[in-house]
């Protein structure tokens, strides 16, 4: 009731929310209740979630926040959402989000622009709280909710994490199912948390997981107490500085702040090593042409016949035509377009083919310093604070908005996990992030250092 409470007075202003299941949580909250008087609380007994629109949730409003799904109401559970009820977790809604995943500041919604709960010293310009995530991230920041899954495809956990000083795991490939969650990139999307804390990130994480057979994708690895690496020492573990990401034009304050990361995980016994992993300059763009080719293919079964909204029109294919039109905003009909382009004759070898081939080389890169007895790598999230909703240049150039991203999709090319934790505020006194990227299926190595940072 206090959370509910909270959402209904804070969301008219944050728009974190897009859904919010008044009954569906008093309900789940009392049957949680009856299992905690019968002592048999779950790992998330209670403990009231948010979750972000892409998710479906059985017989709840789940749009990706796009209008070409108005009024579905999916049949089934997502995996993750199921394994987090049935550790006894409650939900309180559906969370705002870019369209279909699509974005890094939380504007291309249906819903409108989520506004981040932080605001820069002395200034009443809102900032966007980053994206595609960017209700999950505003909504734990807002202390709306306790915990939020989110998902992360080039960045989508990790950087709103990062703009709304809040912790974020995006897992190792593989490591959540993805059955139930719609489909952006499917060779690069992963699910994870987003909680206030490093320690709510493991213990939420440890549900979200599981082997599923329903998503070919899914790993058969077991999936350990994350908790218990919290609070072990760091001593001796070696962590690699990538040279690469010390990009051009790198703000001072990011710099500072990565040095700040660099001197804490020394002190507290760390052995810092410099690495190269040569091919991140072309993980960017190779980024931009494989999401969006696999996003073209995965959209194609919004035509109207299957799922929320349909425009009629005189016969089958412009109904097709007319639903698409006026289902899908301007940055989806983007990526349709940049992804068809590349998939087509005459053009796959070019780009689609060289863009995955790249991946190859970005993966070898790090797997060479693991390898070589690296244990995790610390790097910038992003390449800076917040920036303000409607900021007119990215608007206008979408190629600027893409750069936010350069940080943060090297490692969904190589499948690995990494973890934003919360590691200063900037000089206008907004929340900066600090990112670890381990090794794959050692998220537990990502919590430890992650803690010591914290
Ligand atoms: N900003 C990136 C994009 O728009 C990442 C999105 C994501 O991780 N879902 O593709």
């Amino acid at each position: 009731d206090a959370y509910l409470a909270a959402i209904d007075a804070a969301n008219p202003t944050v728009n974190a929310y897009v859904a919010v299941t008044h009954d569906q949580a008093r309900d789940m909250a009392r049957a949680s209740d009856a299992r905690l008087g019968k002592g048999e609380a779950g790992a998330l007994e209670g403990i009231p979630l948010g979750v972000k629109d892409l998710f479906a949730t059985k017989g709840v409003h789940m749009q990706a926040c796009s209008h070409v799904l108005d009024g579905f109401k999916p049949t089934y559970e997502s995996t993750v959402t199921a394994n987090l009820w049935a550790d006894g977790a409650v939900m309180l809604g559906k969370l705002n989000m870019d369209e279909f995943a699509m974005g890094s500041s939380n504007e291309t919604s249906y819903y409108g622009a989520v506004k981040n709960p932080w605001r820069a010293t002395g200034e009443a310009d809102d900032r966007v709280p980053g994206g595609s995530s960017g209700g999950s991230a505003a909504a734990v920041a807002a202390q709306i909710c306790a915990g939020a899954t989110a998902t992360d495809t080039g960045g989508s956990i990790r950087q709103p994490a990062a703009f709304t000083g809040t912790v974020g795991i995006k897992p190792t490939y593989g490591r959540c199912s993805r059955w139930g969650v719609a489909a952006y990139a499917s060779s690069l999307d992963q699910a994870g948390p987003i909680t206030r804390d490093v320690r709510d990130a493991a213990i939420m994480l440890r549900s979200m997981a599981s082997y599923d057979e329903k998503d070919t994708t899914s790993a058969d690895v077991a999936v350990p107490d994350y908790e218990a690496a919290l609070g072990q020492s760091v001593k001796g573990m070696k962590i690699g500085i990538p040279r690469e990401y010390r990009v051009d034009d790198m703000p001072e304050e990011i710099e500072a702040l990565w040095q700040k990361g660099i001197a804490w995980l020394k002190d507290a016994g760390a052995e810092i090593v410099d690495i190269s992993l040569p091919h991140t300059k072309y993980a960017l763009p190779a980024y931009y042409i494989v999401a969006p080719a696999e996003a073209s293919s995965n959209l194609a079964r919004y035509d109207g016949v299957r799922y929320g909204l349909r425009v009629p029109g005189k016969d089958i294919a412009e109904m097709y035509e007319n639903t698409r039109a006026a289902g899908f905003g301007t940055e989806v009909k983007r990526r349709i377009l940049i992804g068809t382009y590349v998939l087509s004759a005459g053009y796959y070898d070019a780009y689609y083919l060289k863009a995955q081939k790249v991946r190859t080389l970005i993966r070898r890169d790090f797997e060479q310093c693991f390898d070589a007895g690296v244990d995790a790598i610390l790097a910038p999230i992003t390449p800076s604070a917040a920036f303000k909703i409607g900021d007119k240049a990215l608007k206008a150039d979408p190629v600027k908005m893409y750069l936010n991203d350069v940080f943060s999709v090297t490692l969904n090319m190589a499948g690995l996990p990494g973890i934003s934790v919360p590691a200063g505020l900037s000089a206008e006194g907004l929340p900066l992030g600090l990112q670890l990227i381990g090794r794959p299926f050692e998220e537990e190595t990502l919590f430890k250092a992650a803690h010591a940072i914290e």
